[in-house]
């Protein structure tokens, strides 16, 4: 288009052109071509500015992605961090009650289990400030007295849950 324009131009600058209607004609086809011209580089222009804002676009987009990745990496570490800590605690939990379990009478430890099982996995609890931290209920007078007249190898059970009563200095009884 240009090389069009530039030969209109070389042919009215020459005179070649003979006729004024000739003259005319080629000054109309290097105007329209002129504004041809002028309108693609327009076209161009906006093509360009919106390719680079999809480019931007592109690049945060990108970002984002790659920060969504880290977190849910790092997230992921910690919840493997977490499950080997309670594997470890599970283990060990496990040997500790081994090691008490063998030192329990079997009647005792089946009782234990039974009571366990029927209690949501509670089957003794300790006995504090005259409160079974069980059921978390206060024992009356009544109760309190025949734990405090128990002797201290008994297994001593409270009435309101029927789990089996520890008892240690802070019983207050
Ligand atoms: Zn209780």
């Amino acid at each position: 288009m240009r090389q069009r324009a530039a030969r209109d131009q070389q042919r009215l600058d020459s005179g070649a052109a003979a006729s004024p209607r000739d003259l005319e004609n080629l000054q109309r086809e290097i105007i329209s071509l002129a504004k041809r011209q002028s309108d693609l580089e327009d076209v161009v222009l906006e093509v360009m500015e919106r390719r680079e804002a999809m480019q931007e676009r592109v690049q945060e987009l990108t970002r984002r992605v790659e920060s969504v990745q880290a977190k849910a990496a790092e997230a992921e570490a910690r919840r493997s961090a977490a499950l080997a800590e309670i594997d470890a605690e599970a283990s060990k939990s496990v040997k500790e009650r081994e090691i008490v379990a063998g030192s329990v009478p079997a009647d005792l430890l089946k009782l234990y289990d039974k009571l366990r099982s029927q209690q949501g996995g509670v089957g003794a609890a300790r006995l504090y400030q005259k409160r079974c931290e069980g059921c978390r209920l206060e024992l009356n007078i009544t109760e309190l007295g025949e734990v405090r007249g128990a002797p201290a190898d008994a297994v001593v059970r409270c009435e309101n849950c029927m789990r089996i009563l520890v008892r240690t200095s802070d019983s207050g009884l």
